[in-house]
This record gives structure tokens, C-alpha cells and sequence, in this order.
């Protein structure tokens, strides 16, 4: 039985897979958060069959991020690293899959910044000379008094900045891998993969590779656990705030996205030390807090999500091959900024698979070698 003839909404369970004849595949990407199914969505673009293992009861970051890019970062207002080729090719990926699945995610849409001490308004008109650099646009204007906010001195505005709304993106990005009969929903267990030749099979599955894009789950991944990525805990609230201007994004110390209906997203919070991935009272108090600094009206909390960014040790993604199990490759290491990174890079990671390309050191795993001791 062929896999495109089970039913069940296009997704085959474990056991439905075992029951079946070899499945020859190209790829095997597991998971399917921001990573893997930004990578999944190349991948099968460009022709290579692929199959993707999510485990849909996983709590993801993906689901709770607020989806934030903004091109510039910092207390010195600079560009982000590489925002030239990313944020361009960010936005024709996200609009492509826009179109192909006949939905709306991606919202370009400019931050308004308040600016509350002298240092910061030199920073800003420095900056603002720079008006013509097509990257970042920073201009300032009056503040707009349709949600009032706090600020002494004005504010000013970002321009290609905006955000993509990641539940809606990955629910319709999966429901088109199951309408191609390409997702599996269970748990992957890594030892059951078995070696062969140069391909790697699971089940009833045979592929060249495995790509692994677990997010914060590496550490469970006898293969790839020795990498340094470090679990970092965010917290968001999404709030009500009454005669809010949605078309616009506010930050401060904490930034608020709307979400329609005169709903926001207001986080987010980073922690390296904790117990679970649940939202906590410290969360709640640190994000109301800020809030609360940054705008003067009424709010009401309706919801609070927890979730758990997998943050390399030096801020880039970790993309490449295994040191010694060549069949299997990884994408991760996303951090904070997995909305902006995740496009470009996966292509990245799909032109070194092609033989097209060799991976910059900078992202390319082999910089992190040095801590495999082949315990796997
Ligand atoms: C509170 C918060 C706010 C954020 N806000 C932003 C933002 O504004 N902008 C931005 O760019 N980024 C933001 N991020 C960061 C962003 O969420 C991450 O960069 C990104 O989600 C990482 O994606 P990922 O696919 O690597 O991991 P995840 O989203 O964790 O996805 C991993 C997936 O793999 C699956 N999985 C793992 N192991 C297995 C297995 N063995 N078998 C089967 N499935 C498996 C999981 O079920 C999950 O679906 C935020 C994060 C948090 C927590």
C-alpha cells in the first residue's frame, strides 16, 4: 500500500507505517517546528522526496513565539547580523507559502519605539542619517495617540521590521504535508535508526539522510546531545487592550504585536534556570511589569504561554552533518530569532545537501566538533 492512499487526514501513525512495504525516500526530517518545516517546504519545492516526523502532543516553541523580526537590535540601534540577505529572502519564502496555501501569516508592518533619555535620541539621529540605507529605515515622527504610550522625548519607527503569526504558518504548512502524504505524527525514537550502506533506515522508511530539527529536544538525541545548545525559557502574554492602533508593532522593554480584535501579544522573557516548560508568577509579574512602562492604558491578561528557544552558545544556527554518521544532519539552534533566520538558512543547509555549496564556519556545525566524543 502505497502512503498516499491511508486516510486519517493524510497522517500515518507508527504502526500504520510498519505494516507497509519499503518507502524509498531522499530526506526524513524530524520535527516540525520552525526548522524542520521551513525546511520541509524546500526540500519537497525543489523536488526531493521527503517525509516529516513531528510529534504533535510536544510542546514547541514554535507555537507560542510571537513571530517578532526587526532589523535592528541593541541598545545602539545596529542591524542584526546578516538582516541584508535574510530579511529579503524571509519575506519571498513566507509569501510564497502564503500563496501556495492560500492563507495570510506574514504581516510586514513598521515598530514604533519610544525613546526615554537624551543618550538614546543622539543614538537615534545619528542613526536616522543613515536614512538611506535600504536595510533599516529609522525615521521619527510623533508619537501616535490612538494606544497611548509612555515616552519623554518621542518615539521613532523602524521599517522592515513585522511579524509572521508561526501557529498559523506551521497549522497550514502541516496540513499540506498531509494533504501530499508526507507526515507522519508519532514520537522518533533515534535508536531505532538502523545504518545501511550509505542510507539510514526507520520502519519501513529508507532515506539518504535524516535531518534532525528538534528544537531544545537535541539533548534527548543520542546522536547530536553533545551540542552546545542551551535551553532558554520565554514567557508571552497575549492581552486585550481596548482602541489599540493594529497596524503597528509597540516595544520597549517588551514589545507588543496585535493579533486582531484588540488582542497583542506582549512578551517575551528569558530564563536559563528552570524545572518545566509551564508558564510561572514570575513570568507574569516581569511581563505586566513592562507593560505597564510602556503603555498608559487598561489591559487585561487572556492568555499566558510558556516555551523553550534552543539558543547556541554563539547565537548562530548550527546546520551540517554528524561527524561520523554521515546520513544524518541537523538544523538548530535558532534562538530567539528563529522567525528571520529559519528561510534563509534551511536553503543554506538544502545546497550543501545538493553538493552546491560548503557551509560557512560560522554556522556550519564542524566548528562544534570539538565537543563530540563519540559517545553515541
Ligand atoms: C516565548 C517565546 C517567544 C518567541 N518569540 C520569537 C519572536 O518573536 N521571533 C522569533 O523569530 N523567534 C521567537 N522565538 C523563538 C522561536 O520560537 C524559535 O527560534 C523557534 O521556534 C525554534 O524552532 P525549532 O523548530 O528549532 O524548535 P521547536 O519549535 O521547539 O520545534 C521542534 C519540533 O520538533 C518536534 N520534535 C522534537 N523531538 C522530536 C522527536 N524525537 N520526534 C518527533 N518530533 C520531535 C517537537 O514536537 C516540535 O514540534 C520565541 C520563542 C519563545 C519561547
Amino acid at each position: 500500500m502505497m502512503v498516499e492512499e491511508i486516510g486519517y487526514f493524510g497522517m500515518l501513525r507508527n504502526d500504520d507505517a510498519a505494516k507497509m512495504e519499503i518507502r524509498e525516500m531522499d530526506y526524513l526530517v524530524v520535527g516540525a517546528g520552525l526548522a524542520g518545516t521551513v525546511l520541509a517546504h524546500q526540500l519537497l519545492k525543489r523536488g526531493h522526496k521527503t517525509i516529516i516526523v513531528n510529534n504533535g502532543t510536544m510542546q514547541a516553541a514554535s507555537m507560542v513565539a510571537a513571530g517578532l523580526y526587526n532589523p535592528i537590535t541593541g541598545k545602539k540601534f545596529l542591524k542584526t547580523w546578516k538582516s541584508e540577505m535574510l530579511f529579503p529572502f524571509m519575506a519571498d519564502f513566507y509569501r510564497e507559502i502564503e500563496q501556495l496555501t492560500q492563507t495570510n501569516f506574514f504581516y510586514p508592518m513598521p515598530i514604533e519605539v519610544p525613546i526615554d533619555s537624551a543618550e538614546e535620541h543622539n543614538i537615534i539621529h545619528g542613526r536616522s542619517a543613515y536614512n538611506d540605507e535600504e536595510e533599516i529605515k529609522i525615521f521619527i515622527k510623533p508619537a501616535d495617540e490612538k494606544l497611548p504610550i509612555k515616552n519623554a522625548l518621542g518615539v521613532f519607527y523602524t521599517n522592515h521590521s513585522g511579524f509572521v503569526d508561526v501557529a498559523a504558518f506551521l497549522k497550514v504548512s502541516w496540513q499540506y504535508f498531509a494533504s501530499k502524504g508526507c507526515m507522519v505524527d508519532t514520537l522518533f525514537d533515534p535508536t531505532e535508526v538502523k545504518f545501511k550502506n550509505n542510507e539510514v533506515l526507520w520502519g519501513n522508511i529508507k532515506a539518504k539522510k535524516i535531518i534532525f530539527c528538534e528544537g531544545y529536544r537535541f539533548a534527548q538525541n543520542p546522536f547530536f546531545n553533545w551540542l552546545p545548545i542551551i535551553p532558554t525559557k520565554g514567557e508571552v502574554l497575549k492581552v486585550q487592550i481596548a482602541k489599540g492602533d493594529e497596524d503597528k508593532i509597540y516595544r520597549k522593554k517588551v514589545f507588543l504585536i496585535p493579533n486582531g480584535n484588540e488582542q497583542y501579544k506582549c512578551g517575551s522573557t528569558y530564563r536559563w534556570d528552570f524545572d518545566d516548560d509551564l508558564p510561572t508568577s514570575s513570568g507574569l509579574n516581569e511581563l505586566t511589569q513592562y507593560l505597564e512602562d510602556l503603555i498608559k492604558s487598561e489591559y487585561l491578561v487572556v492568555e499566558h504561554l510558556a516555551g523553550i528557544r534552543p539558543a547556541s552558545k554563539d547565537r548562530k544556527p548550527i546546520l551540517g552533518l554528524h561527524p561520523i554518521y554521515s546520513a544524518l544532519a541537523m538544523f538548530n539552534g535558532l534562538g530567539s530569532k528563529g522567525v528571520s533566520m529559519a528561510p534563509y538558512f534551511a536553503h543554506q543547509l538544502v545546497l550543501f545537501l545538493e553538493g552546491q555549496i560548503t557551509l560557512e564556519r560560522e554556522i556550519n556545525i564542524e566548528r562544534h566538533y570539538k565537543y563530540f566524543t563519540n559517545h553515541a
